[in-house]
């Protein structure tokens, strides 16, 4: 009759036993950690997704001046703004008034300072019956820094 002397418990020895409580609790212990991994990056990555954002703000695309003829608002878009929102009229009246780029043009009758590529338009001066843009100079690039 051979001798049972390990301790053997369905082929298990007490040892093995422990091994096996150890690694389910190192499993228990790494899934914790992934769980808490997970979360933390879901939060970095919301982080991420509104620096994704206003990366997406620095790429260049042509900008345009839009002015509201009631509100005086001025606004650097891409597209014509929502006309909603105007606290004079009943709507935005806008007018794209120029390219944004480096010039500086200021309206003697509106004040309207703006940065643009060429000329304003003229038309649509909310305190006059037209802008009149005085170049003021230009925004270069290196002299900014
Ligand atoms: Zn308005
Ligand atoms: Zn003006």
């Amino acid at each position: 009759m051979p001798m049972n002397n390990t301790g053997t418990t369905f082929g298990l020895s007490k040892s093995d036993t422990n091994i096996i409580l150890f690694i389910v609790g190192v499993l228990i212990f790494l899934y914790l950690i992934k769980r808490l991994l997970q979360w933390r990056s879901g939060l970095s990555n919301r982080n991420a997704v509104s620096k994704k954002v206003s990366g997406e703000e620095a790429i260049y695309r042509p900008k345009y001046w839009f002015q509201c003829k009631h509100c005086k608002v001025t606004v650097r878009r891409e597209s014509i703004p929502n006309s909603e929102g105007c606290f004079k009229g009943p709507d935005h009246y806008w007018t794209e008034l120029a390219e944004v780029g480096n010039d500086k043009y200021l309206c003697r009758s509106c004040s309207t300072l703006i940065e643009t590529k060429n000329i304003p338009v003229t038309l649509d001066c909310p305190d006059a019956p037209e802008h009149t843009w005085i170049k003021l100079g230009i925004t270069s690039p290196a002299r900014q820094r």
